[in-house]
């Protein structure tokens, strides 16, 4: 067996992006048991600087396709690129960071090759499906995260899934493989070129959950954007960063960057301080994987204490400044 990945590197850096470790890491585990192998593509001018680091997740080899058109994105030459790849390589499974290019990339690829592509996956498990042999089990969240859907694609191929940065976490098994380089310059079409390339300038973005040990969201039972003050001081006296549920999004307290869940950003910090979150699924699909939750809530039955590790019944009003003047006289 073989999965591919589609590597990419963060915008308006020389480095890769953490999703496409995390797949590599994801599909080393999957293809461990078949002694399968796990083959990236990048598409640019420049590999990343930190590409070698694909093969300590258990990579075997990296396809580079350069080119000077390629430098910036341009989403028709790179679909023809990937789809070369694909005919020459065959893999069985071929996985995308559901980034803004992944997103763009897949399903053009998808559908130029015939097959089947699953979005936003949050599982990816290989087993039996009737006589069909092994296949890729990619599993989401559907009906507003209600349920849990499996889907597989039983007769095209490859199986083709993007999956959001922070959902696969990296395994603490390495496997240091060495670097294998594949250097190509893909064959060029002027008219995969038509469409006008203007620009894209990477938002420069305050918010950094990737980093964050410990992240202090607020919700709904925050109350207001002055409140939400309380927040941002109890994470500078923590060192953390400040997330927030939808609803805290919506009613204005806080920037859209910060929202955590299925339609935010997936977070799997040491500690996770939900603060007047009620606890929905979607908010819960984005934090649930935190080392440890602490919630505070002024509702004995809020749904967030089913998966607090610790829980703090009481107004938030209250107890946030006792907590925030404890960490900056005693911490
Ligand atoms: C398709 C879809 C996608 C979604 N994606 C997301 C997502 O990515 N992220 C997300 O968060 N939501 C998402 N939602 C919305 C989600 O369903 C909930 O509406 C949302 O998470 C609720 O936010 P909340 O917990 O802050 O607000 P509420 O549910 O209103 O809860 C507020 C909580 O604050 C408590 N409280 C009130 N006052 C105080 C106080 N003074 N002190 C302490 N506690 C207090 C209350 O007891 C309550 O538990 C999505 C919904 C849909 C349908």
């Amino acid at each position: 067996m073989k999965t591919a990945i589609f590597i990419e590197k963060r915008a308006g850096t020389e480095r890769l992006r953490n999703v496409s470790l995390e797949l590599t890491g994801k599909a080393a585990a999957l293809m461990a048991p078949f002694k399968g192998e796990v083959v990236g593509i990048y598409v640019g001018d420049k590999l990343p600087e930190d590409s070698g680091d694909l093969f300590v997740y258990g990579m075997s080899r990296l396809v580079f396709y350069h080119n000077e058109h390629l430098k910036n994105l341009h989403s028709t030459a790179i679909k023809e690129v990937v789809v070369q790849f694909i005919q020459k390589e065959k893999p069985d499974i071929v996985l995308f960071g559901a980034t803004h290019t992944g997103r763009d990339i897949a399903p053009l690829v998808a559908s130029k090759i015939h097959t089947g592509l699953t979005a936003d996956c949050t599982q990816l498990v290989i087993d039996d499906y009737k006589d069909k042999g092994k296949i890729l089990y990619q599993i989401r969240p559907a009906f507003g995260g209600n349920i849990l859907a499996t889907i597989v694609t039983p007769d095209h191929r490859p199986m083709m899934a993007t999956v959001r940065e922070g959902v696969m976490p990296l395994p603490e098994h390495k496997a240091d493989n060495p670097v294998k380089v594949e250097e190509f310059r893909p064959d060029f079409r002027d008219e995969w070129l038509r469409n006008e390339f203007l620009s894209i300038v990477p938002k420069k973005s305050k918010v950094d959950f990737s980093r964050a040990n410990i992240i202090v969201s607020g919700g709904a039972g925050v109350g207001s954007r002055e409140n939400f003050k309380l927040i941002f001081q109890l994470a500078e006296a923590l060192n953390a960063e400040v997330g927030a549920s939808r609803a805290a999004v919506d009613f204005g307290f806080v920037e859209k960057e910060r929202q955590v869940g299925q339609t935010g950003s997936v977070v799997r910090p040491k500690l996770y301080i939900a603060c007047g979150i009620s606890g929905s699924i979607q908010h819960r699909a984005g934090m649930e994987e935190s080392k440890k939750i602490l919630a505070i809530n002024k509702d004995p039955n809020a749904p967030i204490f089913s998966i607090a590790h610790l829980g703090l019944v009481g107004d938030l009003k209250e107890v946030v400044p006792l907590m925030i003047r404890y960490l900056r006289e005693e911490g």
